[in-house]
């Protein structure tokens, strides 16, 4: 089994960050990642809120480069699932490629998509059913949409959807949104955006793809039905923890417990990023947990 100083799982900003970090602070260092480099923010046509890059950047290309300076330094990469973790000096992490040794371990597998549950969600995801805007927008070019949804990633999906769609229904279910104003004051302004407030959605009706989505007023308990091609379900994201429950501590949203230098519960492993209790979420503060856990996974091992 080779054995490294550090092992990272997961290679979005945080582990690539952190990968960057213990490779440059000369550790043997190996991160672990299961899809794409770059992680959610993949998916993000336009981010425009990570420092130096004024005119912002696609989600896409700073993942790439984010990886492409990871790799500069030593960093060892692979494209594998980690399928178990088993705690004890050196820790042994399992892998569909293979099993390794880490030294120390730090844990940056973020989050995933959070889904509805309701009927017609999974049956019909792909052909109208959709969690990624950039990735499906285009499919409805003058078409009828609607995005589930009142925080950043609603109103993000929803104002990209008026590029493409002639008509997007924003469905939540407060009378407010969640998403920063800035987004607020865009989403407001377009005419092809209409609000469709205290409403779920309890059902995503259709054959082979979306026609109607039957919708419920919270506060008047009335039915409605809505006519579109397609939905976007964004209500957020759920941290991709299941693996180490039992290992680390988990909060009761099953984000990973750490202190302020990211070291979870068992010395040795530190978590960074979106899957930490009380994460801001942000590709800026996912970038500063990943340095932070490489500086202490060093210090670890420094005694
Ligand atoms: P979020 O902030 O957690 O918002 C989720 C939205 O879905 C909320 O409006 C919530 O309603 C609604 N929701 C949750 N469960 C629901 C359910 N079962 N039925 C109906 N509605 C439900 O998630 P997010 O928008 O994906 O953002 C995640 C993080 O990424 C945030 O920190 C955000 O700031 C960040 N982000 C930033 C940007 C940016 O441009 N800066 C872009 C995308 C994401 P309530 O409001 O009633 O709770």
């Amino acid at each position: 089994m080779t054995k490294y100083e550090a092992v990272i799982i997961g290679g979005g900003p945080a582990g690539l960050t952190a990968g960057l970090y213990t490779s440059r602070a000369g550790l043997k260092s190996l991160l672990v990642e299961r899809g794409m480099f770059g992680g959610q923010i993949v998916n993000a046509r336009l981010v425009e809120n990570y420092p130096g890059f004024p005119e912002g950047i696609s989600g896409f290309e700073l993942g790439s480069l984010m990886h492409q300076q990871a790799t500069r330094y030593g960093l060892e990469v692979i494209t594998a699932e980690v399928t178990g973790l088993a705690v004890g000096q050196p820790y042994r992490i399992f892998t569909t490629e293979g099993n390794f040794e880490g030294e120390t371990i730090i844990i940056a597998t973020g989050s995933e998509y959070r889904k509805l549950g309701v009927a017609g969600e999974e049956r019909l995801l792909g052909p109208g059913v959709s969690y990624c805007a950039t990735c499906d927008g285009f499919l409805f070019r003058e078409r009828e949409v609607a995005v589930v949804g009142g925080g950043d990633t609603a109103i993000t999906d929803a104002l990209e959807l008026s590029q493409h769609a002639h008509k997007v229904y924003v469905i939540h279910r407060r009378d407010q949104l969640r998403a920063g104003q800035v987004l607020q004051q865009r989403a407001f302004a377009k005419p092809e955006l209409e609000f469709i407030w205290d409403t779920v959605m309890e059902e995503i009706v259709g054959e082979e793809t979306v026609n109607v989505l039957r919708l419920r007023n919270v506060k008047t308990r009335q039915l409605s039905m809505l006519q579109v091609a397609g939905v976007f379900v964004a209500v957020g994201l759920k941290p991709n923890s299941q693996g180490f429950a039992g290992i680390v501590q988990l909060d009761e949203t099953e984000h990973i417990v750490t202190d302020e230098s990211m070291a979870t519960s068992v010395p040795g492993i530190f978590a960074a990023g979106d899957i930490r209790k009380n994460s801001a979420r942000q590709i800026a503060t996912a970038v500063g947990d990943g340095a932070a856990a490489a500086m202490s996974a060093f210090k670890y091992l420094q005694g």
